[in-house]
C-alpha cells in the first residue's frame, strides 16, 4: 500500500470520536482529552509512527493509562524512608481518609454552629494528645517550610544563631543557610565544624538575635573529637530556641537512640520543635511545628504562614496517621524478625529461585545514619534487578556484592503475592 493509499485508510476523527470502545474508554476521561488523544495518535499515524492498522487500539490503550502517570512501585530495597519512592507510604487509615477528605469538607467550618472554624483543628488537636509537652501546634509544607516560617517569623532581619557543625544540605544541593536567609533572617555561624560550646552562642547572642536554631544530624554523623550544646543548655539562653528535629520521632524510640524526639525536645525547653510528616512519623508531606503557645502563635500570624499552609487532603492524612494503626514506616522499622524469615522463606518457594540470605536495612532518609537493621533477602542474579524495576508493578530491588537482594521489610504483607509474581516474570525474562 502506497503512503496516500495508507493515509487514505486511516479512520476518521469523527469516527474514533463516535466508536462506542472509545466512548467506554474515554469515559473517565474529560471530553477534550479524549478529542486530544485521538488527534494525537493519528497525527503520529500520518508522520508514520503509529501503523495505520494500529491507531484504534493504541487510542483505546491510551485512554485506559491511568490518569495520573506516577507509577505506584513495589519498594524492596529495604530503605524504610525512601526519598526516590516517595518516603513514607500512607498507612490504609490515611489513604482512605485522603479520599474521603477529596470532596467538601468542614475543613474550616464548625458544623455544630455553622460558624467558620479553625483549619484543621481536629488535626492540631490529636498532635497535641500525641505530645502533651506540647501547648499548640501548626502544619505547613514540609519541614524546610516550617523551618523557613519559625527562622523568618521569629527572626526576619535579624540574626539565628547556628553551630557551624550544624550548616547541612538537606539533599539536592538545598542548604541550610540560603533557604533561612531566602525569608530575611540572617544566619549566624557559631563554634567550629567539631566542636561548639554554650560560651560561643553567649558571645554571639546581641541586639541582634532573633532566635538560636538547633539542628540534628539526620543524614550524617560526627564523630572523633567533637561537643555540641544540648537543647536542655540552649533553653537557658534569652531567646527563643527553634529545634529542627528533621525525622519526626514523636517520643524516643529505642531502635533509634540517637535520633531526637519531639516530647523530649520540648520538655528539654526548646520553644519550638519542627520536623518532617513523611520520614518516621509514616505520613503525608507536611512540616509539624509543636511549642509554646505564644511563640506559635507569632509563626501562624505571619503572612508566609498562608503561603506555606497545607490543604485538606494532608490534614485529613495527617490525622489518620497519628489516630490509626501503626503505620507503614514504623511496622517496617520494628518488623518482626521471625515474620520476616517466613515472608522471605515462602517468596522463596513461590518463585522456586535463589537463596535467603541475611541483609542489612536502612532507616533511609528519615533518620538514623548509623543504624542497622538486620534482617533477610532474597538473592538473586545481579541482572534481575533491572528486569524488575521495568516490570509491572516495577519492583525496586537492592544491587549489593553482585546479587540482586529482594528484601520484604518494606513491602506490605498484602502485596508479597504480587510481588512473587513479578520477580517470576523477571526470573523468565518477559
Ligand atoms: C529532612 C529534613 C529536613 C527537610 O524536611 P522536608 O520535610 O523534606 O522539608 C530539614 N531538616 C532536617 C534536620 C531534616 O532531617
Amino acid at each position: 500500500m502506497s503512503d496516500t493509499d495508507a493515509r487514505a485508510a486511516l479512520p476518521r476523527t469523527d469516527t474514533l470520536l463516535a466508536d462506542p470502545d472509545v466512548l467506554a474508554a474515554g469515559a473517565g476521561r474529560g471530553a477534550e482529552t479524549v478529542r486530544r488523544t485521538v488527534r494525537s495518535v493519528l497525527e503520529r499515524a500520518r508522520a508514520g509512527e503509529v501503523a495505520v492498522g494500529d491507531v484504534r487500539t493504541t487510542v483505546l490503550t491510551e485512554l485506559a493509562a491511568p490518569a495520573s502517570s506516577l507509577s505506584p512501585v513495589l519498594n524492596a530495597t529495604g530503605v524504610v524512608v525512601h526519598t526516590n519512592l516517595g518516603r513514607a507510604p500512607l498507612s490504609a487509615a490515611a489513604v482512605e481518609a485522603l479520599a474521603g477528605a477529596a470532596g467538601h469538607t468542614d475543613v474550616e467550618l464548625d458544623l455544630a454552629t455553622g460558624r467558620r472554624g479553625r483549619r484543621g483543628a481536629s488535626v492540631l488537636a490529636a498532635l497535641l494528645e500525641a505530645v502533651p509537652a506540647a501547648e499548640a501546634a501548626l502544619v505547613v509544607n514540609n519541614a524546610a517550610a516550617a523551618l523557613l516560617l519559625a527562622c523568618t517569623a521569629l527572626a526576619g532581619g535579624r540574626e539565628v544563631l547556628v553551630s557551624r557543625g550544624e550548616m547541612v544540605e538537606i539533599g539536592d544541593g538545598f542548604r541550610l543557610p540560603p533557604l533561612v536567609e531566602s525569608g530575611g533572617a540572617r544566619i549566624r555561624e557559631v563554634g567550629m565544624t567539631n566542636r561548639t560550646s554554650l560560651r560561643d552562642y553567649e558571645d554571639a547572642l546581641g541586639p541582634e538575635t532573633g532566635a538560636v536554631l538547633k539542628v540534628h544530624p539526620s543524614n550524617y554523623r560526627v564523630t572523633g573529637f567533637t561537643s555540641s550544646v544540648p537543647v536542655r543548655e540552649l533553653a537557658g539562653l534569652p531567646v527563643p530556641l527553634v529545634a529542627d528535629i528533621g525525622s519526626g520521632l514523636l517520643v524516643p524510640d529505642p531502635l533509634l537512640p540517637d535520633e531526637m524526639d519531639a516530647a523530649t525536645t520540648l520538655a528539654d525547653g526548646a520553644d519550638v520543635v519542627l520536623f518532617s510528616g513523611d520520614k518516621l512519623l509514616g505520613g503525608p508531606q507536611a512540616g509539624i511545628l509543636l511549642g509554646r503557645a505564644e511563640v506559635l502563635e507569632v509563626l501562624r500570624r505571619h503572612p508566609m504562614a498562608r503561603a506555606l499552609r497545607v490543604d485538606k487532603l494532608t490534614l485529613a492524612a495527617l490525622e489518620a496517621t497519628l489516630r490509626g494503626p501503626v503505620p507503614p514506616v514504623p511496622a517496617s522499622l520494628h518488623l518482626d524478625p521471625g515474620e520476616h524469615s517466613r515472608r522471605t522463606a515462602a517468596l522463596r518457594e513461590a518463585v522456586g529461585a535463589g537463596e535467603v540470605v541475611p541483609c542489612v536495612g536502612r532507616v533511609g532518609g528519615g533518620g538514623g545514619p548509623g543504624v542497622e537493621l538486620p534482617g533477610v533477602a532474597l538473592a538473586l542474579p545481579e541482572e534481575v534487578a533491572a528486569r524488575l524495576r521495568r516490570g509491572r508493578p516495577p519492583v525496586l530491588a537492592r544491587v549489593e556484592g553482585g546479587r540482586c537482594l529482594v528484601d520484604l521489610r518494606c513491602v506490605a504483607p498484602a502485596a508479597d503475592d504480587e510481588l512473587a509474581g513479578a520477580v517470576r516474570a523477571a526470573l523468565a525474562g518477559d
